[in-house]
């Protein structure tokens, strides 16, 4: 099936813009199942790309390739994951077991994130146009993914009870340890948020882990299940509390202070909404030399933007009137609304109220999250460090 394209939306895939919009089709075709493989043409009629239609999502098209060839079958489809998951060979040594294998439009397999947790594979699908070569696609990876020492191939379902289907291999455990720069981390793979953890974080953990030495107190705000929590501590923290409104997470996170040899019973663990931990921790004259801040997206759509920037300056500045003279705030957003320039604006001295803080470093995402040049919707993780 050949689609053909308004000129906005042919410009943008010529540019290697990854989405076709509905609006972008010239014609919206009326009966095409969820997952056809289409070949998308320019209004005079030639050939730009091909791709995979989704017959419900805004998405009506994600672009896998801009050179003519056969449909995409389960066989191409698995070649594409294979290709992303090569590239990560050699990259991560023996002390880092968690990483992304496939992010999906940024690896060039639009719609298709895979994780690994040590010798668990998880899928996660952002279209349904993926499900009709799903089992091929599992059966595809199999050899591969073992050869590299993924024995389990799991699948992330949506719903309330457990969120982990066994697509391939072994069944998959409900958790797993794995190791980040040497430092255990566990993780929930039957109920966890993402597929489990958040893997963009792994360098800026580190970061944060090198710049506790030395610390005395350190506060982690949306802490979930303690990763920035435990950096600190093997950084040098003597004291780590970690705030979340999800109690839940906090046992997972003194597992993983246990799995490093740390006694979480020396450290604080604070089931409460950030913004009034803060406000009381200000009233009572408590003061952090390290706080890291990291919540969930204040900005879910572009029209939230406006009133996310003014969350962000808000939550800054209650960070801010916490940390002692001479500490750091580390700073993230994980909103692809809010652009680093926007971002390093909610702490601008009007914001967080001090003229003593710098803006040292400003990071975004980690070699196995790659994006496109053309697709700044997969640019959305930001990590600010003042000091
Ligand atoms: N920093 C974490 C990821 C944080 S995810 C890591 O690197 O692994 C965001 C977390 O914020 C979730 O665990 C969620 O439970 C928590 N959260 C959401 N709203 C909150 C609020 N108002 N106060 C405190 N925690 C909140």
């Amino acid at each position: 099936m050949q689609l053909r394209l308004t000129r906005t939306a042919a410009a943008a895939v010529r540019r290697g813009h990854p989405w076709v919009y509905r609006e972008g089709l010239a014609r919206p075709p009326e009966r095409l199942d969820t997952g056809a493989s289409v070949e998308l043409a320019d209004d005079a009629g030639a050939f730009l790309a091909r791709g995979l239609y989704d017959a419900a999502s805004p998405i009506a098209v994600r672009v896998f390739d801009h050179a003519p060839g056969p449909a995409l079958d389960a066989a191409a489809l698995g070649a594409r994951v294979l290709r992303a998951v090569a590239r990560r060979d050699g990259r991560f040594g023996e002390d880092t077991t968690a990483y992304r294998l496939c992010n999906g439009e940024g690896d060039r397999v639009p719609g298709l994130v895979i994780d690994r947790y040590a010798d668990v594979a998880v899928l996660r699908l952002d279209t349904d146009a993926w499900r009709p070569h799903l089992a091929g696609v599992a059966a595809a990876l199999s050899a591969p993914l073992a050869a590299r020492g993924v024995t389990a191939i799991g699948l992330r379902v949506g719903g309330d009870g457990k969120k982990l289907d066994a697509l391939a291999g072994r069944t998959p455990p409900d958790r797993v340890l794995v190791r980040e720069h040497g430092m255990a981390m566990e993780v929930d793979l039957a109920h966890g948020q993402k597929t489990g953890a958040f893997l963009d974080q792994r360098e800026n953990r580190a970061r944060v882990r090198a710049l506790s030495a030395g610390r005395r107190r350190a506060l982690n705000l949306f802490s979930y299940t303690g990763g920035f929590s435990i950096a600190a501590a093997l950084g040098g923290a003597a004291h780590v509390t970690s705030v979340d409104i999800a109690a839940a997470a906090h046992a997972t996170a003194q597992r993983t202070f246990r799995a490093n040899g740390v006694d979480p019973g020396a450290h604080a663990f604070v089931s409460a909404d950030a913004f009034a931990f803060l406000e009381q921790a200000r009233a009572r004259g408590d003061r952090f030399d390290l706080v890291v801040s990291d919540p969930p997206s204040f900005a879910p759509s572009e029209r939230a933007r406006a009133r996310a920037l003014g969350a962000y300056r808000k939550l800054h500045a209650a960070a801010a009137a916490v940390l002692a003279e001479g500490g750091v705030l580390c700073a993230a957003s994980c909103s692809s609304h809010v652009t680093a320039e926007d971002f390093a604006g909610t702490l601008d001295d009007a914001a967080v109220g001090r003229g003593d803080l710098r803006l040292c470093e400003l990071f975004g995402q980690p070699e196995d999250h790659p994006t496109l040049p053309a697709w700044p919707e997969g640019r959305y993780l930001k990590l600010a460090i003042l000091s």
